[in-house]
C-alpha cells in the first residue's frame, strides 16, 4: 500500500481509538519551546518540575529568562538534567523569540533554531509546530519504530519520514499536531517496546499479520 494511503488510514484509526489531544501541556508558546528543549533525554515529570521552578521565579517569558543569571537558571532547570547545556539552549531560544516577527518564514526560523547548540531537528520542529503553529511534522523515535512495525519503510531517515507526512497532509498544522500526539500515545499504550499486538486495533499492521497476533 502506498505510504500516503497507509498514513491516512492510520490517522483515521488512531483518531477514532484515542481521544483527540490538542496536545502539549503549556500555558504559552514560549513555555512550549522551553519544554521542548528541557524534555530532551528525560521524562515529562522532570520537565514539569523545572517548569514549576521557572514559574516560581516568574521568568517563563523570553525577556525574563534571557536576563536571568546563568547560575539561577541552571539551578531551576536542574530536575530536567543536563542543566548546563540546556540552560544555554533555552537562553538562545529566548533570544530567538525576542527577535521573531510575524513575517518570519518557517524555514528561516528552523535554520536559526538548528544553529543553536543542543537543538536538533526533532526539538526545532516541535517548537515550530507546537509553539509557533507552523506546518511541519515532528518525527521522533516512536515514529520510526511504529512505522517500521506497520510496514512503512523509514531508513531511520528524519527528512524522508517527514516528507511522507508532508506529502500526505499538506500544511495541516492541526493534523500534524494531532498525528504526532497520537503516535506517541499509541507507542506508550499498545505499540510499546514489547508491542501488545494481540489487543491492537490496527488490523493492517505488517508486524501483527506476520506474527499472527491479529
Ligand atoms: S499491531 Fe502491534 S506492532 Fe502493529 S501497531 Fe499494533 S501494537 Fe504496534
Amino acid at each position: 500500500m502506498e505510504a500516503k494511503k497507509a498514513l491516512e488510514e492510520i490517522f483515521k484509526e488512531l483518531h477514532k481509538h484515542y481521544n483527540p489531544h490538542g496536545w502539549w501541556p503549556a500555558e504559552t508558546p514560549f513555555e512550549v519551546a522551553v519544554g521542548a528543549v528541557l524534555t530532551q533525554s528525560t521524562n515529562w515529570h522532570n520537565v514539569e518540575k523545572a517548569i514549576r521552578n521557572l514559574k516560581k521565579l516568574k521568568v517563563l517569558l523570553p525577556e525574563g529568562l534571557y536576563e536571568l543569571q546563568d547560575v539561577l537558571l541552571q539551578e531551576a532547570i536542574k530536575p530536567a538534567g543536563f542543566h548546563t547545556r540546556k540552560s544555554k539552549a533555552v537562553k538562545a531560544v529566548a533570544k530567538l523569540f525576542l527577535s521573531l516577527n510575524a513575517k518570519d518564514e518557517l524555514l528561516e526560523i528552523r535554520k536559526k533554531l538548528l544553529s543553536i547548540k543542543g537543538i536538533g531537528k526533532e526539538t526545532a520542529d516541535s517548537i515550530l509546530l507546537y509553539a509557533l503553529e507552523k506546518p511541519i511534522f515532528v518525527v521522533d523515535a516512536y515514529t520510526f519504530r511504529f512505522l517500521e512495525r506497520y510496514g512503512i519503510e523509514t531508513s531511520k531517515n528524519y527528512d524522508k519520514v517527514q516528507a511522507l507526512f508532508h506529502n500526505a497532509f499538506q500544511n495541516d498544522v492541526n493534523l500534524f499536531r494531532e498525528f504526532h500526539a497520537l503516535i506517541v500515545e499509541h507507542s506508550k499504550t499498545l505499540c510499546k517496546k514489547k508491542p501488545d499486538c494481540e489487543h491492537c486495533f490496527l488490523k493492517k499492521c505488517k508486524r501483527a499479520t506476520v506474527t499472527g497476533a491479529l
